[in-house]
């Protein structure tokens, strides 16, 4: 068995397994997808100390990283389950798609989370290409442009807020008859010269001109028509699903998915810990994920250091 096994190859699971590794304990990384959402990235400069960087090749730094330890890297493999201990010390199972059960004397879980898609004509072509869905990351790369943020609840109008004081111009489009964001963010939102709220609507097509994106078209669900709007980005703020539909007999989520955490990482079950995107921490960034890995791996050497295996 492993002292640690993480499940998850993304920015938290990397930095859990360097911490880990580091201490000399067994530790194994299974992930479905080695590197995690940064594979889907393009530029990427916020991670600090890294000026300017591009989504794989973030994801290959990361996976050189784990290799220069002792690390069981087992990558394409997907977690189904999870069986914890029942005893303090014992051993926790992890089952695979494969049919291979993995156990460990502790883990940590950092599957990350998938953002939700229009899943409208475009979306995936101009993805990166005036497509995005992280305003932390790509919004001041429109300075000085129109864009559009699709979705009115907190994090749509949080976006279009933050946003606004970087573009030209914002417009949201929301589906519903209101927006549901806390009223003092529409308040907010309400203030600013240079949003326009649409509501009832139905994002329809992200138009583009081969390159990028140049526009969308929307549905007036009050009168059935349709109209266009001509910008250079869209923000979709539809929802983060975490990826932790195998973990919900296991342990804690909260009504909306996420692992319930402490301040240590540890989740619900003693010896189970989490970190990144899949979990209760607010602001889903790399640098928050690669320390929120750290943070898990050191709870898990302290667990094991208190904990006799049985
Ligand atoms: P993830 O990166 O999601 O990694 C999860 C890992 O778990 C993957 O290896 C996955 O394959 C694996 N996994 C999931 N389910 C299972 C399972 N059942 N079994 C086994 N393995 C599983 N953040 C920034 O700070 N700066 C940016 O510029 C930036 N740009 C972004 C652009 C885009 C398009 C997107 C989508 C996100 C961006 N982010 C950015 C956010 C950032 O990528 C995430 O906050 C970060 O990757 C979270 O790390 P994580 O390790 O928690 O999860």
């Amino acid at each position: 068995p492993f002292d640690v096994l993480i499940v998850g190859g993304g920015p938290a699971g990397a930095a859990a397994a360097v911490y880990t590794a580091r201490k000399g304990i067994r530790t194994g990384i299974a992930a479905e997808r080695f590197g995690g959402q940064v594979m889907d990235t393009m530029g990427i400069e916020n991670f600090i100390s890294v000026q300017s960087t591009e989504g794989p090749r973030f994801a290959a730094d990361l996976e050189r990283h784990v290799r220069d330890y002792e690390v069981d890297i087992m990558n394409l493999q997907r977690a189904e389950g999870l069986i914890p201990s029942r005893v303090p010390g014992g051993l926790h199972e992890v089952k695979l798609a494969n049919g291979v059960s993995l156990k460990s004397r502790t883990l940590i879980v950092a599957p990350g989370a998938r953002w939700r898609q229009m899943n409208v004509p475009g979306e995936d072509q101009y993805k990166n290409k005036g497509v995005a869905y992280c305003p932390h990351c790509d919004g001041p790369l429109f300075k000085g442009k129109r864009v559009a943020v699709i979705g009115g609840g907190n994090s749509g109008v949080e976006a279009a807020i933050d946003l606004a004081g970087i573009v030209a111009h914002v417009t949201l489009i929301e589906f519903d008859t209101d927006l549901r964001a806390d009223a003092v963010l529409q308040r907010k939102l309400a203030s600013l010269p240079n949003v326009k709220i649409i509501t009832s609507a139905l994002t329809t097509e992200v138009l583009g001109d081969g390159e990028k994106v140049s526009g969308l078209t929307y549905k007036d669900r009050n009168h059935d028509t349709l109209h266009e709007v001509e910008l250079e980005g869209i923000f979709v703020q539809i929802g983060l699903v975490p990826n932790t539909e195998w973990l919900k007999d296991a342990i804690a989520l909260t009504p909306r998915g996420e692992i319930e955490i402490d301040h240590r990482g540890e989740t619900s079950q003693p010896g189970i810990f989490a970190a990144g995107d899949a979990t209760t921490v607010p602001y889903k960034q790399i640098v928050i994920a690669a320390g929120d890995g750290a943070k898990a791996a050191l709870s898990a050497f302290d667990y094991l250091i208190r904990h006799e295996p049985v």
